[in-house]
């Protein structure tokens, strides 16, 4: 029997931001297992597929990992196409990995598509050029809430140089100001908080790192969004800036 479970990234949340394979992948399947971050208006490109809502948000009510990978694995050993979708890319703090290599382990076929991650879109949606020439050599992408709680290097995250993209940070916002701070970051450094990323309803809020905490309050900043943390945000503001001049 030829088993296979796809793990699909559903890209960000504009359904026109899907890639063609992840679209192959969904008339094919006979069972999509979708999370809650994903924009449900992508099934349209499987209105075969029985559907199963295992959404996972932080803090929620939500369906057990263990739970939903076996699920997985039943339906695959019974020979359905499964489709995990994900939002994002399922390897972005998606568990794509971990996910992958234990349908591997049962003797399941596995194969990952890719999605374009919020942090990425978010950015580019909203005119900041992330490694923009001559202001940022890369860009690191982190995420604010770890299972151990641990904490980020963010001395070294201060002094590398590229622009920071936080992930799951909006309950953390206290905790990501006093780690840039403590770890050096200019106080005035530019900060872009993003709110629903290439959705209809996306919002960003602007501030600094000095002042992220608050303005996220006044702004009424709610997950799921992204902060852009460096310099290439200012840039942004500054061609706007230009642009409205000229
Ligand atoms: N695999 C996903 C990330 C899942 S972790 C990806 O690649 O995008 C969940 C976090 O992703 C959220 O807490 C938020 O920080 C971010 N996120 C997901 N979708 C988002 C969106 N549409 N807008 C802003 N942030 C989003």
């Amino acid at each position: 029997m030829n088993a296979k479970v796809w793990l699909v990234g559903a890209g960000p949340g504009d359904p026109e931001l899907l890639t063609l394979k992840a679209v192959r992948a969904l008339q094919q399947a006979a069972v999509v297992m979708i999370d809650d971050l994903v924009n449900p208006a992508v099934l349209e490109h499987c209105p075969q597929a029985r559907v199963i809502a295992v959404g996972k948000r932080g803090g929620c009510r939500s369906t057990p990992q263990a739970f939903i990978q076996r699920l997985m694995l039943r339906h695959a050993r019974q020979g359905r196409c499964v489709v995990r979708l994900k939002g994002g890319d399922p390897c972005i703090f998606g568990r794509g990995g971990e996910e992958a290599l234990w349908l591997q382990g049962h003797g399941i076929e596995v194969e990952l598509v890719n999605g374009i991650t919020a942090g990425l879109a978010g950015a580019t949606q909203c005119g900041i050029s992330l490694t923009s020439r001559g202001v940022s050599r890369g860009v690191t992408l982190v995420t604010a809430h770890t299972q151990d709680d641990s904490e980020l290097n963010w001395t070294a995250l201060a002094q590398g140089g590229t622009t920071l993209v936080v992930y799951m940070g909006v309950a953390r916002l206290e905790q990501v100001r006093q780690g840039l701070l403590a770890g050096g970051m200019a106080p005035g450094l530019p900060v872009a908080m993003i709110e629903n990323a290439s959705m209809p309803q996306q919002r960003e809020c602007r501030s600094d790192v000095l002042g992220m905490v608050e303005d996220a309050r006044m702004f009424g900043l709610r997950s799921p969004a992204i902060l852009v943390i460096g310099e290439v945000v200012g840039e942004q503001q500054a061609l706007e800036l230009v642009s409205i001049a000229g």
